[in-house]
């Protein structure tokens, strides 16, 4: 089976873009997860694939049809639900040569391949003075194709410019059952009604695997940046609510870390330990002035909630020093401890956020396996998000880490559930999806199901990952 496999994907992609070799295989199975899969000869992939176009990955799903043989589209593996993983033995169809970016300011949109970098588009896009609005905490590897299927805009807060679902005007997309479509429109509307692009923005690549992808151009904005310093995380998670409440211009970004987080990370940049923990921010606005009037209301915001100090930053290399810090975290806390991160995504409602964070202070008592390993609070609090940060020993056993990954699926499930709120950066399924059914019921889940199987009558994509892992 394997050979015929290989040979007949090899004669739709040419040797040059299919493997067996098997670490690739491997390294194309796993994800970010501190426990490996297992991977045995009846599950490890038949092959990788790297299909050039759109009509290559339709003859891979009508070859796979034939055969039944599941279909994974993998783009850099960094998603932290599971869905990056291939729980089934099949074939892995890589994004990666598919990573055109074509800019056409005539017509206000630009149109790039899936396999395009996060960090490529917005520096093309930088180039040419417009902006990408997605920025996940993995822009240098994520891809763009990875980050259609979670309709995730990463760090920025939506109330400031909404998700990347609202900038497609249109895809090219591979159905499981190999007929390629387009979608949407090329004019800078996006079309009224019925819209089928909506299926697949945001669809945990289960309905299609999207080939070309075209956004709308959003001019660069001015930014200003500012920071402040509290002697407690419940008085930063107060200054936010207030910010909603005065309403106050939503930021851009708004990160927020607790006070060992902060003395780390701004150790590690070598910047001064400072006064507490951390929220910084950066503001939007046409000129230079808009952006720090706005900024300057935040500060503002913040000073009612009596900060330790809270200040703009006008030198934009320091601000570079403390934006990356931040975004280095995960790499600083792993190198301390010589461990692996593993955290959930918890979502608060604004009412209840000086709550949420009284509790995430102590998450570390929520399970009993979580204790004794060293423990971070982080988060992209102007979005209500924490990310609670456990650091497990890189030489544990396997299921000992899958334990606490585990652990920390169901006191993310059972937060979010009391919170009413669901995940809004991650994708639903894999290890959420006893979450999805909790949160919104066994009806919708069918209903998920359904659509799924409209569009995949044989389950050929992702099969495995709406089950849960
Ligand atoms: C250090 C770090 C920081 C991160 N920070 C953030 C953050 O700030 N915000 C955030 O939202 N996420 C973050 N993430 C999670 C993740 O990087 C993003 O969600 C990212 O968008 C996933 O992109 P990817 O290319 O790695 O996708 P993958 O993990 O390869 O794939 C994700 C899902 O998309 C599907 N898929 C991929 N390509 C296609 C396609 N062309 N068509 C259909 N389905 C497809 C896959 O099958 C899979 O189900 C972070 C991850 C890491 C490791």
């Amino acid at each position: 089976m394997t050979s015929n496999v290989y040979e007949k994907v090899k004669g739709i992609v040419g040797e040059k873009n299919i493997s067996e070799n098997f670490f690739e295989l491997v390294n194309n199975a796993i994800d970010v997860f501190p426990y490996e899969l297992d991977l045995e000869k009846d599950s490890m992939p038949f092959v990788v694939v790297k299909p050039g176009g759109a009509e290559e990955v339709s003859e891979i799903f009508k070859f796979a049809n034939q055969e039944n043989i599941p279909v994974y589209p993998r783009g850099s593996g960094t998603s932290f639900t599971g869905s990056a993983r291939a729980p089934r033995k099949g074939i892995i169809v890589s994004t990666s040569r598919m990573n055109c970016i074509e800019i056409y300011p005539e017509h206000g949109f630009f149109e790039c391949g899936p396999g395009a970098v996060v960090n490529a588009v917005d520096t093309a896009l930088a180039k040419q003075g417009f902006f990408l609005p997605v920025y996940p905490g993995s822009k240098l590897v994520a891809s763009m194709g990875g980050m259609m299927a979670g309709n995730t805009s990463g760090h920025i807060i939506d109330a400031c410019i909404g998700k990347p679902a609202d900038y497609v005007l249109g895809l090219q997309v591979v159905l499981p059952t190999g007929e390629i479509l387009e979608t949407g429109s090329k004019g800078l509307r996006k079309p009224a009604g019925t819209d089928l692009t909506k299926f697949f923005v945001g669809n945990d690549g289960l309905t299609g695997i999207v080939t070309r992808m075209r956004m709308r151009l959003v001019p660069a904005r001015e930014r200003a940046f500012g920071i402040a310093y509290f002697d407690s995380a419940e008085s930063v998670a107060r200054a936010v609510v207030r910010m909603y409440l005065e309403k106050a211009p939503a930021p851009l970004f708004m990160e927020f870390m607790d006070q060992a987080t902060t003395t780390l990370g701004f150790g590690h940049a070598g910047l001064p330990i400072p006064p507490g923990c951390s929220i910084f921010f950066a503001s939007l606005g046409l000129s230079k002035e808009i952006a720090s009037e706005n900024n300057q209301r935040l500060l503002e915001v913040m000073k009612k909630e009596n900060p330790v100090r809270a200040e703009e930053i006008t030198d934009t290399a320091e601000w570079l020093k403390i934006w990356t810090a931040r975004e280095v975290i995960i790499s600083s806390l792993m190198q301390k401890h010589d461990g692996h991160f593993s955290g959930p995504e918890i979502v608060s409602t604004l009412a209840k956020l000086v709550e949420c964070i009284k509790e995430l202070e102590h998450y570390s008592e929520k399970d009993a396996s979580f204790e004794g390993l060293p423990y971070y609070l982080l988060g992209h609090i102007g979005a209500l998000t924490f990310h609670p940060t456990l650091i497990v020993p890189r030489d544990w056993d396997n299921d000992k880490k899958r334990r606490i990954v585990d652990a920390e699926f169901e006191v993310e499930k059972e937060m979010n559930l009391r919170f009413g709120t669901c995940g809004g950066e991650w994708l639903q399924f894999g290890k959420r999806t006893r979450f999805f059914k909790e949160r919104y019921g066994e009806k919708a889940f069918e209903l998920v199901r359904q659509i799924k199987a409209i569009f995949d009558p044989k389950d050929i994509l992702s099969r495995g990952i709406l089950d849960g892992l």
